[in-house]
């Protein structure tokens, strides 16, 4: 192929970010250092303050990681052994693990096999006296349709808690036009700072976000150990902080967050046209209701053979991931867990044929050319 590609390529080139942004980050690391409050130090202030601003929510908590963040959301909620949780069966484990590792149970649902997000019919239909909360997942960047789960949650009394890992920085727009943040909706969201995420960290780190006083000093609690002052016990908690090198780190990235959204915007926006006029190939189709940050690029096949496609790829050295190939109620941790009559024909389908091209905020036309012209040569052969 004629196109001079320069870079490895990656699914997220984590590297070439951090040229851009070196001189800042260094310099944030250092006075960290410096200063030598390693946990909770003035960085963690600072971010979590950028962060309820940019989010326009009352409270971020700061935490370990995504996987806490659930965890520690559903504690706050005071969440009891034999409740029942809602999620999405086509999303990454965390979701489902802490509904389970909490004695909760978890009950599964299949998702709408166009936005991959989970499908409101099915929530319904889901329903038992039982039930205690739902957690959304906004997949891959776009947000589930949080105005008619609202109105179920509120039907049923429930509590909505936002896995919105994924989705950092999207707007949920509501029918009135008004938008608000993923994961500002319901009573609490949560996200993730794992460095592949939109808002990525150099580690771990994660957070919840409330607009409630009371969720927010409980959360705040459970993370330190459920201390309200120190050495004095409340409740049960946990060890879940978000050290102060990542918060200084994070608080540089905020900075830049809508830029890199535009960036996954302007790079979605060349493979759907590449890949506009192949039938084999379904491009994300965009909800009506959110805007998109990209954290993946996923396409759904049609009689393309995944495998040879990625190997294809591969002998090109383009790399590409399959998230997600095993849906969560056949995994052998949870499936004991979830109730097996049930069926979830788009989830399965799903987990067969998508498959997520390189996304991320580096991406230039010819790196864009020569991934899409290769998987469509792979198309026509
Ligand atoms: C990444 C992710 C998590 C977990 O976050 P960690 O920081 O890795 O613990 C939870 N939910 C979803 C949907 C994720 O993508």
């Amino acid at each position: 192929m004629s196109v001079k590609i320069h870079r490895k390529i990656e699914m997220v080139d984590l590297v070439s970010q951090y040229e851009n942004i070196k001189v800042e980050v260094d310099a944030a690391i250092n006075e960290v250092i410096q200063g030598s409050r390693f946990i909770n130090g003035p960085a963690v202030k600072e971010f979590q303050s950028d962060l309820e601003k940019y989010l326009s929510v009352k409270h971020v908590i700061p935490c370990a990681n995504g996987t806490d963040a659930l965890q520690i959301a559903m504690m706050a909620l005071g969440l009891k052994q034999g409740d029942e949780v809602i999620t999405a069966n086509f999303t990454f484990a965390a979701t489902v693990e802490t509904i389970a590792f909490l004695g909760l149970v978890p009950v599964l649902v299949d998702v709408d096999a166009d936005t991959f997000n989970i499908d409101l019919k099915e929530i319904e239909k889901a329903i038992t006296p039982k039930t205690k909360a739902i957690i959304p997942v906004h997949l891959f960047g776009q947000c589930a349709d949080m105005e008619k789960i609202q109105m179920l949650a509120k039907k049923h009394n429930l509590y909505v808690i936002e896995d919105t890992a994924q989705a950092i920085g999207a707007d949920y727009i509501f029918s009135d036009g008004s938008k608000k943040k993923a994961g500002t909706i319901g009573n609490i969201g949560t996200t993730s700072f794992f460095p592949s995420k939109n808002l990525g960290a150099y580690g771990d780190g994660g957070a919840l976000y409330t607009n409630d006083d009371e969720l927010a000093k409980q959360c705040r609690m459970i993370v330190n150990h459920g201390q309200s002052v120190q050495y004095h016990y409340e409740i049960l908690g946990v060890n879940s902080r978000l050290d102060s090198i990542q918060a200084a780190i994070l608080k540089v990235k905020l900075k830049y967050l809508d830029k890199y959204a535009a960036a996954r915007n302007k790079a979605a926006a060349y493979y759907d046209k590449a890949f506009s006029r192949e039938t084999k190939i379904k491009t994300p189709v965009r909800a009506k209701n959110s805007s998109h940050v990209f954290h993946q690029y996923t396409l759904t096949l049609n009689g393309v053979d995944r495998n040879k496609l990625k190997e294809h790829l591969a002998s090109k050295e383009i790399p590409a991931m399959i998230y997600y190939p095993v849906a969560l109620h056949s995994q052998p941790a949870y499936h004991h867990k979830i109730n097996d009559e049930k069926k979830y024909p788009v989830t399965d389908k799903l987990c067969a044929c998508v498959i997520s091209l390189p996304m991320h905020t580096e991406l230039d036309d010819d790196t864009l050319k020569y991934i899409s012209d290769s998987v469509l040569e792979f198309c026509n052969k």
